[in-house]
């Protein structure tokens, strides 16, 4: 069984505040992207969680959230049989895309198919919270307003028709560190996230773009200064708007034009600036199972 595991970009995120627990108070525009892991799913003969990559630097134990989604489907759902699942990666690692996250969700998506557990997608939902704040919404995909840790989702209407250059130095971000350094006071400035709402319910790109904004620029880019960089040069070559996703270090740019985000990835390779450059579209996932779904 092959399944896809699609990267997102934050178009909002705002953080409101810290929590007794530590997590924090999100609210965030999420966009999934046509950019995915793969993932090759089959029950083994040998019993237990036969994991192996295609990056040598990617864990291949229970450090790795693959491994802890299907330990959770086996605990879950009283599955006795083994599973062997080879991971292909291409989301860069540790970037802000949400990878690990998704390839968390696929997994539950896939052990739920592959052992015929027959949980609905909202349970399935239920139970990646356990392994991270995102991958319930990796496991809903699409457009959606993402509340609490990010685990209270509304789904959203689609992003309108654009293209979108991601561009990742060579450089890991760490989410945590990000997170425990963020000093909310009076100077963040907190992101339109209602407007954002509005906008993608008029169906309106540049009401988006306009409203673009991420709190956690400002722990980031004063560390990274090349992620500024990035997002300047995307506008200079013709981005409508471009902005860090996630607690960074990667960077997108919106585009309305097909030829000019040709030209800008083109542009932004030969830089040298990023290690990693693609040009890719939103995906939007109509409730349901897509012609990715294989
Ligand atoms: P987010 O956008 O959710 O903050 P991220 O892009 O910052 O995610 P990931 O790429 O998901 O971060 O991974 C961060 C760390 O988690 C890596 O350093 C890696 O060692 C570990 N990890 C565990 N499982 C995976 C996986 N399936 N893919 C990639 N990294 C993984």
């Amino acid at each position: 069984m092959r399944l896809q595991a699609f990267a997102k970009i934050n178009l909002g995120l705002d953080v409101l505040g810290k929590r007794e627990d530590g997590y924090h108070e999100v609210r965030m525009i999420m966009q999934t992207i046509r950019m995915y892991d793969q993932l090759d799913m089959k029950k083994s003969e040998e019993p237990g969680i036969h994991l192996t990559t295609n990056k040598n630097y990617i864990p291949v134990d229970e450090s790795n959230l693959v491994y802890r989604a299907a330990k959770l489907m086996m605990d879950t759902c009283g599955i006795t049989e083994g599973v062997s699942i080879h991971l292909h990666k291409v989301i860069p690692v540790a970037a802000g895309m949400a990878g690990g996250s998704s390839d968390a969700a696929a997994t539950l998506v896939g052990m739920n198919r592959l052992f015929r557990c027959g949980l609905s997608k909202n349970r399935l939902m239920e139970l990646g919270v356990q392994i991270g704040a995102d991958v319930p919404y990796c496991v809903l995909r699409g457009t959606a307003l993402a509340e609490g840790i990010g685990e209270k989702l509304t789904v959203l209407p689609p992003m309108p028709d654009c293209w979108i250059l991601i561009g990742k130095p060579g450089i890991s971000v760490s989410t945590k560190y990000v997170y425990t350094t963020l000093d909310l006071n009076t100077d963040t400035v907190h992101p339109d996230i209602d407007g954002m709402r509005k906008a993608l319910e008029d169906g309106d790109l540049y009401g988006i773009t306009d409203r673009m904004g991420n709190v956690l620029q400002d722990v980031t880019i004063p560390a990274y200064p090349e992620v500024e960089t990035i997002k300047e040069r995307m506008k200079a070559w013709g981005a409508v708007n471009a902005m860090m996703s996630g607690s960074g270090p990667t960077v997108f740019g919106i585009f309305d034009n097909e030829e000019k985000a040709q030209e800008a990835c083109q542009k932004l390779r030969e830089s040298g600036l990023c290690q990693q450059v693609f040009l890719t579209v939103p995906f939007n996932n109509y409730g349901g199972r897509t012609a990715d779904d294989k």
